[in-house]
């Protein structure tokens, strides 16, 4: 996620039982009161699956949502259209007392954005939006799942205005978006109404772009033409792109939020503005921090993130990977392929040293990490892209010295996507030990001091190794004019494409 500020399991042996036993139908036809109504089929539903379940939180955002502070009515019915009672038990459960009788649930879902809630709002892009022209959904403000049923795969049909296009990574088949699992439509958001469309082909991968603005003055035509560099430099950056296809949803509307990351995917929600290229470039800076999301926590991640708990957040100690070194690489990478300067690349550290002194300062990125689902710990939240893509930057300054030049952070977390992947996490207790292992023991005693702890980064320390003056009086970059070769040298690798 950038804020300006599968659960595989051994769910195939379930499958056929499963199959496309939930189907829902969402009527975008009627968006009165800011409500959606959804009605949702069921057919075998047992005692294990007796308990409605609302998300608590979804993956990439830290932060408690509770979407069950959203669920207006809550019905369900028999074959014959009998009411079975139902009881809420909790914020985010309702029980269904005769769940074997249950062929149809029907609840209403007030959107997010025009909710008044009196805490834990939630941020605009993992939220929803309900209006006369467009609708938003993110998977978790509009579906839920009954008890032992997060694995099964389900079928939504959308119904809507004659006119409206949709965008989403969901495949469409018959009528219906088809999703693998709950954890794959909370992945999908869908984006519809009177959009605009582009789309291109970067080597192997399919990308789209859907994009509603308020009064038209943005469109996917002229966004695509800003993000192509940045798309073709992640390609390169990453030696190819993880996916084949990927989607960019974009809703330009009065509120301005930032951007969330999915697989195959990413929504945001930012101000319209007139569109400059000065606003091409903001986008397109946002788009890469989401776009690299597909790497880190997509295909790098602990179990956590992996077997995800919507019943109950659980925080991750690792949000200086996910999103500290996914904001630096979203940079570095602009920076290699010659789409920023080296004095926008100096200018943007300079920024993000300005703001860690916002923050306080003895809050460690692990803190940071365990503590986001909690008040404390979202105040402290944002500085993750601040200086969480600071010591990115300086251990990737680290591993090339250490390395004598051969690999930097980005070489490392190469190889770690194709070791790991989407269905293969790493262990969230031990992976700063094995990435000291896959790399060198003095990265341990890194760890320890600028992620573990929060000791004073050594800005002028490290960037000096590459031959770059960092004072520390006025906050600024430059380069050492008078630089050893040896410098030189370890500067010219940090630069390569
Ligand atoms: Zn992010």
């Amino acid at each position: 996620m950038k804020k300006l500020s599968l659960s595989l399991f051994t769910a195939c042996a379930f499958l056929g039982a499963y199959a496309q036993n939930l189907e829902y139908t969402v009527n975008l036809n009627d968006r009165s009161n800011d409500l959606f109504k959804v009605e949702l089929k069921v057919k075998g539903l047992k005692k294990e699956n007796a308990v409605y379940q609302f998300a608590s939180t979804a993956p990439g955002t830290y932060q408690v949502m509770d979407m069950g502070r959203f669920v207006r009515k809550f019905e369900a019915f028999d074959a014959k259209g009998k009411t079975v009672k139902t009881k809420q038990l909790s914020t985010n459960q309702w029980e269904l007392s005769a769940p074997e009788k249950v062929a149809k649930i029907r609840y209403e879902i007030a959107e997010t954005f025009d909710t008044k809630v009196d805490k834990d709002k939630i941020y605009a892009m993992c939220g929803s939006s309900i209006e006369d022209d467009h609708v938003l959904i993110n998977g978790q403000t509009v579906f839920g799942y009954p008890s032992g049923m997060q694995s099964a795969p389900l079928k939504v049909k959308l119904q809507y205005p004659e006119g409206w296009i949709y965008g989403t990574a969901l495949e469409e088949k018959e009528g219906f978006l088809v999703a693998n699992s709950y954890d794959h439509i909370v992945d999908s958001p869908i984006l519809l109404g009177k959009l605009t469309k582009a789309s291109t082909k970067v080597r192997n991968t399919n990308v789209e772009l859907y994009t509603y603005s308020k009064t038209g003055k943005i469109t996917s035509e002229k966004l695509l033409g800003s993000m192509t560099n940045m798309l073709v430099a992640a390609d390169s950056f990453l030696n190819g792109l993880p996916v084949n296809r990927y989607a960019f949803l974009f809703h330009f509307e009065d509120t301005n939020a930032g951007a969330w990351e999915h697989s195959y995917s990413s929504e945001y929600v930012i101000k319209e503005e007139n569109w400059s290229e000065e606003f091409g470039k903001q986008m397109t800076d946002i788009a890469a921090h989401e776009f690299f999301h597909v790497v880190t926590p997509l295909n790098i991640h602990s179990e956590i993130i992996e077997k995800f708990n919507f019943v109950q957040p659980t925080a991750s100690e690792h949000l200086w990977l996910y999103e500290g070194t996914t904001e630096w690489a979203s940079h570095k990478m602009q920076l290699n392929y010659s789409i920023k300067t080296l004095n926008e690349y100096f200018a943007e550290l300079r920024q993000k040293v300005n703001y860690d002194n916002y923050y306080d300062k003895s809050y460690s990125l692990s803190k940071m990490s365990l503590t986001s689902y909690t008040p404390e710990g979202q105040k402290q939240y944002g500085n993750i892209y601040m200086r969480g893509a600071l010591v990115a930057g300086l251990l990737d300054i680290r591993l090339l010295e250490l390395s004598g030049g051969k690999k930097g952070l980005r070489e490392v977390i190469n190889e770690f996507a194709k070791e790991y992947g989407p269905s293969k996490s790493f262990p969230e207790k031990e992976w700063f030990d094995v990435f000291t292992k896959k790399t060198y023991p003095e990265i341990g005693d890194f760890f320890n001091k600028y992620v573990k702890n929060a000791e004073p980064l050594p800005l002028a320390e490290y960037y000096e190794k590459i031959g770059i003056i960092y004072n520390a009086e006025k906050k600024t970059f430059s380069l050492n004019l008078s630089a050893t070769p040896e410098q030189l040298r370890l500067r010219e690798r940090w630069m390569r494409n």
